[in-house]
């Protein structure tokens, strides 16, 4: 991933998968936008991957961005993957084995608006999958009498603020944290936090003047490290596992897969199992697309072939029959394994599924 160092250590580690959630308008597109779009003007090439649903931002990057909140030689974990489709809805049916297919979520709160109905809903989601999320308090440049600081930590901007700015943000913070508090969340502005475990970490963001971004991410990549490595640690060579986002049809390969592969490795030509609406569906990967970058209107081709992809990342899979996939399933490379073996796990998988789906109602 980088070149700084490459230990076998860092190759099996994956990226940690991070969500985004919270009330319509609180921020959730704006703030992935301003994440994508501060990476790719950090300069290089390659400064962010755009995958099929997923954006994956490398440590490098993530680092450039955050400045000294996020110093390289610190991590070994190589980067983030962002989901693109922001909300709980898409969050409540991307599952992994055993849990949400988030290892981490952002849940974005408008300091103005404070806690509203999808909040509340985004709050029970997280609790019940038991996932790690922290705090977005967004839109901080509406506080009046703002003097916004382009792209600044928040304790630098904060500093360059007025008293009576301070004091109104600070008030519009301490409802959010009363908020959480009524939840059974406690919960402190992030710097204070000793532990993330117990204690929810609110980081002041705008995802206008990027604001706080780089302790957004600095959190994020912090958390990672600190609480998943373990998580993390996977056998990339391994047989694939991913969720399906969405099913779709494209113009010349038919209805196509759009998955999350959240381990091990996925090649073109494998035999793959997919939960589908009545049984498994048994096929054989016919392409693995991604998009291609800047793709151009007027041309066809939207997609770049690849020969393999390795977890944590987002893929088109073309195959044979797949018109009764259905969004949330799971998808696994059978690789040497048994077939009959893979389809009872992904048997298995969608009852669970189904189960949690008719508690939800
Ligand atoms: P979503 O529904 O949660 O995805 O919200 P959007 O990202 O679409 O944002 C809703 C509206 O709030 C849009 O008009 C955004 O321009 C605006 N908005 C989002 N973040 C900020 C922010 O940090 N500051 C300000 N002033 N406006 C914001």
């Amino acid at each position: 991933m980088s070149d700084t160092d490459s230990t076998s250590q860092s190759d099996t580690l994956r990226t940690p998968i991070v969500a985004v959630l919270g009330h319509v308008d609180h921020g959730k597109t704006s703030l992935l936008d301003k994440i994508r779009g501060s990476a790719v003007s950090e300069g290089e090439a390659g400064a962010i991957t755009q995958h099929i649903g997923a954006t994956a931002v490398p440590l490098d990057t993530v680092s450039q961005m955050a400045g000294s909140l996020v110093k390289p030689e610190d991590f070994d974990l190589p980067g983030l993957l962002f989901i693109d489709t922001p909300g709980h809805h898409s969050f409540s049916t991307l599952r992994s084995r055993g849990g949400a297919l988030a290892d981490i979520a952002i849940l974005v709160v408008d300091v103005n608006d404070s806690f509203q109905p999808q909040t509340e809903e985004a709050i029970d989601i997280l609790k019940r999958t038991g996932t790690p999320f922290i705090v977005a308090a967004n839109k901080i440049d509406t506080t009046p009498g703002w003097n916004p600081q382009e792209g600044a930590p928040i304790q630098k901007t904060y500093e360059e603020q007025s008293q009576r700015a301070r004091s109104k943000l600070d008030e519009k913070l301490y409802e959010i944290i009363g908020e959480l508090s009524d939840r059974g969340f406690s919960s402190d502005f992030y710097w204070r936090v000793q532990n993330f475990q117990s204690n929810i970490g609110v980081v002041p963001v705008s995802a206008l003047t990027g604001e706080g971004i780089p302790d957004l991410l600095g959190v994020l990549m912090g958390l990672s490290q600190r609480y998943m490595k373990d998580e993390m640690a996977i056998d990339v060579a391994g047989p694939g596992s991913g969720t399906v986002l969405e099913v779709k049809e494209e113009r010349g390969f038919g209805a196509t897969l759009d998955v999350v592969l959240y381990d091990g490795t996925i090649r073109a030509g494998d035999t793959v199992v997919v939960g589908g609406a009545n049984d498994p569906i048994v096929t054989e990967v016919r392409a693995l697309l991604q998009p291609r970058p800047n793709a151009e209107i007027r041309t066809e081709k939207r997609f770049d072939k690849v020969e393999e992809v390795r977890a944590a990342a987002g893929v088109k899979i073309a195959a044979p029959d797949l018109e009764d996939a259905m969004a949330g399933a799971p998808v696994r490379v059978v690789g040497d394994r048994d077939l009959d073996e893979v389809v009872r796990e992904v048997e298995a998988e969608l009852a669970d599924i189904e189960v949690t789906t008719e508690e939800e109602g």
